[in-house]
């Protein structure tokens, strides 16, 4: 996969130890997957610094170790120095990227529906094309080259997940990955703690797009205030989709068992398309619009992209509508922001019409700064809005989803607070009945799958 010469000119490291001739085979950044013949780099995390496991990845088989600090090590094994370990790791990934000039790359971004539309994009180009996307959420500053490393001859499309939370990430991204199309989902506040407003947000995801010429395109939700208004500095392409307006739109809009909708799109003699998915909330009809779009600039025909929306499936956590002996439970744990809680709301809204109790078990939404109060406040108000039944808000924040439920008038007695998960199933187990819909759903960090696990637990 690489010489070492490879790895120095990318990266501009010093070979402190070893010869030159060897293959890198693989590269990893975990030293307890290292297999034989791999370049290892050790990244510094939170909890871990990867230069502790550095005697473990050579035992393991690395022909090479990658460090920032000066080892004292007795190895014949290649080890190169270079100033930081991530830059480093990103530099070969960029390396490796400018080696196909033939493969198109997809960048999707926004606030909410990254993961999901980069999946229903998959699923509608791999009906034609080989094609390489973003594991789960691989989306960061190391996901993203991890990913990329992944890229072989026999790829024609890369769909990458582009994510971020502060200026210049998304720009490193891009410069890494050098994408063709830019998708955008929305702008909401997610992640807003480090950027302080929409419109930083939106600047900081426009970062994909400072390169592009009139030969790219953007793909852009046009319902979107902020995405609309933006469009009109654009040098590209532009396609947009929507419901309300857009090039490419939906109507019809309908929730079974399944999510079917019209799509409305300009050139086709009938010009409609009737999808079909196998998943739940308006809000997917606009993550679904999006890979349409893409469909067709890469021109698959109106049954590639159906076939290719019908293959679609959730990722776990994520709005997965589960149903057991007594319950109908909205698993949303996975992560939470101010726009997706009300997506969620409007799901569980949406299955309580057909007469069920309607119970949201909400935690916090962490990275909102600033915004924390007045974002958690106005989900509460939404909760009492949308007409749910029974209130339960789990952490410190989430005390705010509460407060803001009760102050515009929701009953006390339909209000619960908890501390932890531990409160909350308790409470659950006192409130929940027979044929009750219940959502859970709070950030990351909130680990909520263990209300779910305790819910699911008589599946
Ligand atoms: P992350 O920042 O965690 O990577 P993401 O942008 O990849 O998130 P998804 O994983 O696709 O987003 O969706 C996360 C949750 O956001 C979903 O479970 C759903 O509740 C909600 N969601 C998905 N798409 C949208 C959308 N277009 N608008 C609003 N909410 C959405
Ligand atoms: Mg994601």
């Amino acid at each position: 996969m690489f010489s070492i010469d490879d790895i120095l000119s990318a990266t501009g490291g010093k070979l402190v130890c070893g010869t030159k001739n060897v293959n890198i085979t693989g590269i990893t950044t975990d030293s307890r997957t290292v297999k034989n013949g791999d370049l290892f780099i050790p990244l510094k995390g939170q909890n871990f610094d990867g230069h502790d496991f550095i005697w473990q990845a050579l035992e393991n088989g690395a022909v090479a170790v990658m460090s920032s600090k000066d080892l004292a090590l007795e190895t014949s094994k290649v080890v190169i120095k270079v100033d930081d370990t991530l830059v480093a790791l990103q530099r070969i990934a960029e390396y490796h990227r400018r080696r196909f000039d033939r493969l198109k790359v997809i960048g999707v971004t926004g606030s909410t529906g990254k993961t999901t539309t980069k999946e229903m994009i998959s699923c509608i180009l791999s009906q034609k094309y080989n094609i390489l996307k973003t594991k789960g959420n691989y989306n960061n500053q190391i996901g993203l080259p991890l990913t990329i490393l992944n890229l072989k001859p026999e790829h024609d499309i890369a769909v990458l997940e582009m994510g971020m939370s502060s200026f210049g990430e998304i720009r490193n991204l891009k410069n890494i990955a050098k994408p063709d199309i830019a998708v955008y989902t929305n702008i909401g506040i997610s992640h807003i703690e480090k950027l302080g407003s929409r419109e930083n947000i939106l600047r900081a995801k426009l970062e994909m797009i400072e390169d592009f010429t009139e030969d790219d395109y953007v793909v852009l939700n046009a319902d979107d205030d902020m995405l609309l208004k933006a469009k009109e500095n654009m040098h590209s392409r532009v396609i947009t989709y929507g419901v309300d307006r857009g090039d490419i739109r939906a109507f019809g809009i309908e929730q079974r068992d399944k999510l079917h909708f019209n799509v409305k799109f300009p050139g086709a003699d009938d010009g409609v398309l009737n999808v079909e998915i196998d998943t739940y909330g308006k809000h997917n009809v606009y993550n679904a619009l999006a890979a349409i779009a893409v469909g067709f600039i890469y021109k698959l025909d109106a049954t590639d992209i159906i076939t290719g929306l019908r293959d679609y499936r959730p990722e776990k956590m994520r709005l997965n509508i589960v149903k057991t002996k007594d319950l109908i439970i909205i698993d949303d744990a996975y992560n939470a922001s101010p726009d997706s809680m009300k997506a969620a709301i409007d799901v569980l809204h949406d299955i309580g019409k057909d007469g069920f109790k309607t119970i949201a078990v909400l935690g916090d939404m962490k990275e909102l700064g600033d915004y924390s109060y007045i974002a958690h406040r106005d989900v509460g108000k939404y909760v009492h809005q949308k007409g749910i039944d029974i209130l339960v808000s789990v952490g410190r924040f989430a005390g705010y989803i509460a407060d803001g439920a009760l102050e515009c008038g929701m009953e006390p007695e339909r209000i619960y607070k908890a501390d932890d998960n531990r409160e909350a199933i308790e409470l659950l187990k006192k409130i929940l009945k027979k044929g009750d819909v219940i959502l859970v759903k709070g950030s990351r960090a909130m680990m909520m799958e263990e209300i779910t696990s305790f819910l699911r637990r008589e599946e």
